[in-house]
């Protein structure tokens, strides 16, 4: 077990549709004692989601409530709804040692860089656009209107990647995915 010298903040981003809660899932397989941080949002649950497991859905006038009370480490608007870290959150996990990891959008990954300047950013980069859509298409999640929302999103994400200290590129699921790792070991020295 890693103790609280060794705890991390790892923030993962890129756009919508490059694969990264299927990265995050494997990393958490690979890599014992990592905590997956529950963010806050406004968007309706998608079939399936659980409040507490997937999210915590807030309404509107909730979610505005916990930023007046300065309960997030970072938020952001991203296709119209609100998305956040509660610093409960990682406080949680943080106390008791664990590293936790972040899957976030990059304007919030901006914020922590700027808040959390010892967390470790990294950007998943799909190998080319066309594969975002399709992944977003494939997904059945979105309706078409909503890609393309998020498609536009990523064209903008996609232009910060240089600012990232670790850029990965989700060609390869299983490399992709040994890279992450990799870059979580090396940094909890695990
Ligand atoms: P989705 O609606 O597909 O679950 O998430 C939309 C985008 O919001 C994704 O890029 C996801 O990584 C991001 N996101 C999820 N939670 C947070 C958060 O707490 N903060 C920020 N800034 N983005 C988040």
């Amino acid at each position: 077990m890693s103790d609280a010298g060794t705890a991390k903040v790892f923030v993962i981003t890129g756009p919508s549709g490059v694969g990264k809660g299927t990265l995050i899932k494997q990393l958490l397989e690979r890599v014992p004692n990592l905590a997956l941080s529950v963010s806050a949002t406004t968007r309706d649950p998608r079939e399936g989601e659980k409040d507490g497991v997937d999210y915590h859905f807030l309404t509107e006038e909730q979610f505005q409530e916990r930023i007046a009370a300065k309960d997030f480490l970072e938020f952001a608007t991203y296709s119209g709804n609100h998305y956040g870290t509660l610093n409960s959150e990682l406080d949680r996990c943080l106390e008791k040692g664990r590293s936790v990891v972040l899957e976030i959008e990059v304007q919030g990954a901006t914020q922590v860089r700027a808040a959390r300047p010892d967390s470790v950013q990294i950007f998943i980069a799909p190998p080319d656009e066309s594969v975002l859509r399709e992944r977003l298409r494939g997904r059945g999640t979105d309706s078409p209107a909503a890609i393309d929302r998020r498609l536009k999103t990523a064209e903008q994400e996609l232009a910060q990647q240089d600012d990232f200290a670790h850029r990965i590129v989700n060609d390869d699921l299983d490399q992709a995915a040994a890279e992450l790792e990799s870059i979580v070991r090396t940094a909890t020295g695990s």
